[in-house]
């Protein structure tokens, strides 16, 4: 396997009330590491679909996904929890951190998950906030944070560990164009000086051309314009 996410014949059905919706439909997919990927399209086309299986949030029906190698339809429960804590680093639109912790605490977090000691922790996310431009902000709390600077928290959160994948959920559709390019220069330095793979969701037209690589989803499957 020399590519890093290979994705063959998925299928994705939602069903509700007996009623079929398909959203992936035999989607084939395969992307080099180390690149900044965008992905574009119309509401509902299973953008967040696509990116909650890489993600192993969601199953498919069929198909099969690979991210570096390592095969998510065929892992056991454990080996997903295993992998999403250790290879990807997930960002969301609405940033999700933690109301009652600070900036370093929130980017802390997922080392205490995997185990790390409180001070190799505070110390990781201390690095990894001065790599977002946040170090004059780590004791603050979200609500004490603008929107960019909450974002940044989450990316910062999102590389703690060193993952090897970034996936990105509309990052910018909560944000104003000052911060959105400071997002977007982020994951740029992400890829170019940390070599993480960073997939994007975007509905901007124009961040759905900065990629190295940009996608467009449509009828449930991957258009490479
Ligand atoms: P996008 O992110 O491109 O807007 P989504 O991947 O969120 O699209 O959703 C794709 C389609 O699947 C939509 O029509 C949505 O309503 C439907 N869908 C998403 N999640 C569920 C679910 N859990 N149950 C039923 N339908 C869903
Ligand atoms: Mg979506």
């Amino acid at each position: 396997m020399n590519s890093f996410i290979e994705i063959r014949n998925l299928n994705k059905t939602y069903r509700l009330d007996e009623v079929n919706f398909p959203v992936l439909k035999n989607l084939n997919l395969t992307l080099p590491q180390k690149k900044l990927i965008t992905l574009m399209g119309p509401s509902g086309s299973g953008k967040s679909t696509l990116l909650n299986i890489l993600s192993a949030i969601e199953t498919s029906d069929s198909g099969e996904v690979y991210v570096d190698g390592d095969n998510l339809t065929g892992k056991t429960e454990k080996q997903l929890t295993l992998y999403r804590r250790e290879k990807i680093g997930i960002v969301f639109q609405f940033f999700h951190l933690l109301s009652y912790l600070s900036a370093l605490e929130n980017t802390a977090l997922p080392l205490y998950l995997n185990g790390h000691s409180k001070k190799e922790a505070l110390h990781k996310a201390e690095e990894a906030l001065k790599t977002v431009g946040l170090e004059h902000r780590m004791k603050f709390t979200p609500k004490e944070l603008s929107g960019g600077e909450k974002q940044r928290v989450a990316v910062a959160r999102a590389i703690v560990h060193k993952p090897k994948l970034i996936l990105a959920d509309e990052p910018t559709g909560n944000l104003d164009s000052t911060a959105s390019d400071q997002i977007i220069k982020l994951f740029r330095n992400c890829v170019n000086d940390l070599g993480i793979t960073v997939f994007m969701v975007t509905h901007n037209p124009e961040i759905g051309t900065i990629g190295d690589i940009n996608l467009h989803i449509l009828d449930g499957q991957i258009r490479n314009k």
